[in-house]
């Protein structure tokens, strides 16, 4: 028997670039930190304490959500490998991020769990066993919720194709072993400190629709290719974002070509 474990955030390389998917499994990608990932984890860290203290019976003010954000900020900044905007102003967007999410979204949530870890089993015959795992920033009754700090995505192409959610609500669906019901999910994006909620609802047939996605890839793994399909024209293809970009197309162009 074989096993496969995926973790969701995986998924999304996979379909942002195959062989920049395969290099971060095997370990040959050199992951870096640039300034945008941390200010997520920071802002993603602000918001988990608010909640969390809501869910224990304190309310968080403004000021403290803001001194969470500046203390995980503290915690984080050292992690940056490259900047991709001045430092003031990639701090100040986090703090702008929070504030927005303080005052728009935070006031009618009710939360049932934050950071929930899954793993559940997705699908399995005598050859192969496939898990699924991730974490889930926020659960209440009847809606998962993801925040999101980078750029916002087309709402339709959300709605449409977005794979989080489908594995998000799934995971939701085993623990309320309820495989029938159709379930609600929000992205919340703050993107340049604007609030902007995505709600998508995720169904029986988009769950089973995982099933050969996930067979497909862990078909591609066990036939051992020496390299996966290169995908040149996504956002992730450049020495920024990509952990394998000096290995693969920055043999031909260089780290940081000139003419981009
Ligand atoms: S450099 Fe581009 S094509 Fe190569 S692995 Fe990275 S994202 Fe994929």
């Amino acid at each position: 028997m074989i096993e496969h474990r995926f973790r969701q955030s995986w998924a999304n390389t996979f379909l942002d670039c195959p062989e920049a998917a395969r290099t971060q499994m095997n370990g040959t990608a050199i992951d870096k930190t640039n300034s945008s990932m941390v200010r997520g984890t920071v802002v993603h860290e602000a918001i988990e304490k608010a909640l969390l203290a809501r869910m224990a019976g304190t309310e968080f003010s403004l000021e403290d959500i803001l001194s969470s954000y500046e203390e995980a900020w503290e915690e984080y900044v050292d992690e940056i490998d490259f900047w991709l905007e001045p430092e003031a102003k990639v701090q100040e967007m986090g703090a702008l991020q929070t504030q927005v999410w303080f005052n728009e979204v935070f006031p009618d949530l009710n939360p049932v769990g934050v950071e929930k870890t899954f793993e559940f089993t997705l699908y399995q015959d005598e050859q192969r066993r496939i898990k699924l795992h991730g974490t889930r920033d926020l659960d209440e009754d009847g809606m998962t919720w993801d925040w999101k700090t980078g750029r916002a995505k087309n709402a339709w192409e959300v709605r449409r194709n977005n794979i989080q959610s489908m594995i998000y609500t799934l995971a939701r669906a085993h623990e309320l072993q309820d495989f029938e019901t159709p379930q609600p999910f929000t992205f919340c994006h703050l993107d340049k400190g604007k609030l902007q909620n995505i709600e998508v609802v995720r169904t029986p047939g988009d769950w089973d629709s995982l099933i050969p996605f996930f067979i497909n890839i862990a078909e591609l793994i066990e036939a051992r290719l020496p390299t996966w399909p290169l995908r040149y024209d996504g956002w992730r293809c450049s020495d920024k974002w990509c952990g394998n970009f000096m290995n693969c197309r920055g043999k031909h162009i260089g780290e940081s070509p000139t003419n981009w």
